[in-house]
């Protein structure tokens, strides 16, 4: 009877012991399937975070070939300046020269402006001083070249004014000696080293050459293009700036003009009749 009770007992308690396992067992497989999700989830958002970082480092190596091809291509520009440099400086120079030199130029008759006037009148005024020696300015107007233009055309006037800029820098002889274009329809021509008798000389051949060209000019009572000229010298004991000097042969080309024209007047000549005109 003892034994039998025990023998219950016993197997009461494997029994309860099963039923313990089993729930252990249902927990166990619960708690798996959950962990197994996370698993799952956590391997997908690696294999994400995996396929970012490929794409990244993709798009780094692309940068890197730029970054390295630009250097490879930098490297080649240093080496062939080091080796042409002096060229390349040569060509820039050159190029500097012929843009500098442009500066200077008149667009249409091709001489100096009246920058390059300025210019160079100080820079001759200056050395003829130091050297003490004259320097001569003589100022050309073109004259009744509004009734040119009227007559002919703007046209025919810009050729006009190509032929007499021409016709200036073809009667300046010596290296130094330069015809430029002041404004408009008048022109300078400096001529360093000269006294007042040399650049009425000079003077008076522009206005012959002038003539010469026969330019016809039907609105003129001369019949041709032509110029009045008013000259001005410094040296020889006379001092004057560059401003008193241009408003010295300004003044000379007024007294040309009011005189009745085509005609050269300087300080000290008295007026005197253009060429082949009473
Ligand atoms: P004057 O004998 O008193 O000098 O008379 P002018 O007609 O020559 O002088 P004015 O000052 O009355 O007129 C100057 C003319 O020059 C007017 C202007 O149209 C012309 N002119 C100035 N620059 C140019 C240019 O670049 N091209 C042309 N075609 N004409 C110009
Ligand atoms: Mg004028
Ligand atoms: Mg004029």
């Amino acid at each position: 009877m003892r034994e039998d009770a025990d023998q219950h007992r016993q197997f009461s308690q494997m029994l309860q012991t099963m039923r313990d396992l089993e729930i252990e067992l249902t927990t166990a497989i619960e708690h798996g399937d959950a962990i197994e999700q996370q698993l799952v989830e956590l391997n997908e958002q690696l294999r994400h975070e995996i396929r970012q970082r490929e794409e990244v480092e993709r798009q780094l190596h692309a940068v890197l070939d730029i970054v390295n091809q630009q250097k490879s291509d930098l490297e080649i520009l240093v080496e062939s300046l080091a080796e042409h440099g002096d060229e390349v400086d040569q060509r820039w120079m050159s190029r500097y020269d012929d843009i500098e030199q442009l500066t200077r130029q008149d667009g249409l008759t091709r001489i100096g402006n009246r920058r390059d006037f300025d210019e160079y009148l100080d820079q001759t005024m200056a050395l003829c001083r130091r050297e003490e020696k004259p320097l001569s300015l003589i100022f050309c107007d073109i004259d009744f070249f509004k009734r040119y233009n009227d007559r002919y055309g703007h046209w025919e006037g810009d050729a006009a004014l190509v032929k007499v800029a021409q016709a200036l820098k073809d009667q300046c002889q010596r290296p130094c000696d330069k015809a430029m274009r002041y404004g408009g329809e008048e022109f300078a021509v400096i001529l360093p080293y000269t006294d007042l008798a040399g650049a009425e000389k000079i003077a008076l051949s522009l206005q012959e050459a002038m003539m010469g060209k026969n330019i016809p000019h039907a609105a003129s009572p001369f019949g041709v293009v032509t110029l009045s000229i008013g000259v001005a010298t410094v040296g020889a004991g006379v001092v004057l700036d560059a401003q008193h000097l241009v408003e010295q042969a300004d003044d000379h080309l007024y007294a040309a003009k009011n005189q009745g024209r085509n005609r050269v007047i300087s300080d000290a000549r008295a007026p005197e009749a253009p060429p082949g005109v009473e």
